[in-house]
């Protein structure tokens, strides 16, 4: 099914914290918060040209702490935006803090027809969250997750890899308990410096060393056949690229085709652990008709480091195969 957001930026507004990596100005690359008069022309614009084109659009507040912001603001930007839900849009989307949930507030986004809730998680360690100034522990997160399934939303999780003070083996922690919460979907963000920020002034100082690519990337494959195994989507991953994002970064892992990276990674992962044990030599792998170009890697570069290793990788089309599964024909 075609899925799409529109998108609606509601900045560092309301939160009480300031996160080591966060500058919600760079991030969301809206400075100002949006009027309710502007939400609701900017609902009709696009629900005009969404219309018949996309079956499961929704409308989604993004950037902020949406629950913890002004109440009254809140409600006026869910009464500009509800109106629009039905024919075109799907239902509202939003984003929020795991403290920043609780019976009462879940109450009034029901009446408000929001139907997904996702929960900026970014780590299930601690010590980590402390480290990051967070300002909520990984309990805070297990009980908001509760409180949103119990009450009938979709939810949403997010998690960071690469926070200061922590390693690949808490990012995969991480990963394990959020999935063990069984959210609809899942968004992985590899941690970039921003300036501004107290991560760049640590990073500055030589107190914190960003992923590299590289390893940004190797642990993103990870995380995908993880949750891909656990049966939970991953919807994101990578920050979008923007022009706002790319002038105030400063260090870290960012790639407008993160996900790609990703994606090619694992299936040349997937390819190798096919051909091992297996004599160098051509063979051919069946991919689905969208997997293409990911098995190729970007730029080519999976097949090139095959050959590298003397095997020598025809791509074919199979369509009965779907998402990133990859076999080696006649093998
Ligand atoms: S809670 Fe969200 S909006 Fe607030 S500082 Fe942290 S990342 Fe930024």
């Amino acid at each position: 099914m075609r899925h799409a957001n529109l998108a609606i930026f509601v900045p560092h507004l309301g939160c009480p914290n300031q996160c080591s990596f966060c500058d919600q100005h760079h991030i969301s690359g809206a400075e100002q918060p949006p009027t309710s008069e502007q939400v609701r022309q900017l609902c009709e614009t696009v629900a005009g040209q969404l219309r018949g084109r996309y079956p499961d659009a929704e409308i989604a507040f993004f950037g902020g702490s949406f629950t913890a912001i002004d109440r009254v603001y809140m409600c006026e930007l869910l009464e500009a935006a509800s109106p629009f839900v039905g024919e075109v849009f799907s239902g509202i989307r939003i984003s929020t803090r795991p403290d920043a949930i609780d019976r009462e507030v879940l109450g009034l986004l029901a009446r408000y027809s929001v139907r997904s809730i996702e929960l900026g998680a970014q780590s299930m360690s601690d010590a980590v969250l402390r480290a990051n100034s967070r300002g909520h522990t990984a309990l805070d997160v297990e009980r908001a997750s509760v409180l949103i399934q119990d009450a009938g939303f979709s939810l949403g999780l997010q998690m960071m890899t690469g926070l200061y003070r922590s390693d690949e083996q808490s990012d995969l922690e991480t990963a394990k308990r959020l999935a063990a919460l069984r959210p609809d979907t899942m968004r992985v963000y590899p941690t970039v410096v921003l300036e501004g920020t107290r991560l760049a002034a640590l990073y500055r100082a030589g107190m914190y060393h960003p992923q590299s690519l590289e390893q940004a990337v190797g642990l993103g494959a990870q995380l995908l056949e993880f949750f891909d195994g656990q049966g939970i989507r991953v919807i994101r991953m990578g920050l979008h690229a923007q022009e706002e994002l790319a002038a105030g970064q400063i260090a870290g892992p960012h790639h407008p085709a993160f996900r790609e990276l990703c994606e090619g990674r694992l299936m040349e992962e997937r390819l190798l652990s096919l051909l091992s044990g297996k004599p160098q030599g051509s063979y051919t792998a069946c991919v689905s008709p969208k997997s293409i170009s990911k098995v190729c890697g970007h730029g080519g570069q999976g097949i090139a480091k095959l050959r590298a290793l003397g095997y020598h990788i025809k791509v074919e089309q199979d369509r009965l195969m779907s998402g990133l599964a990859v076999r080696l024909k006649g093998v």
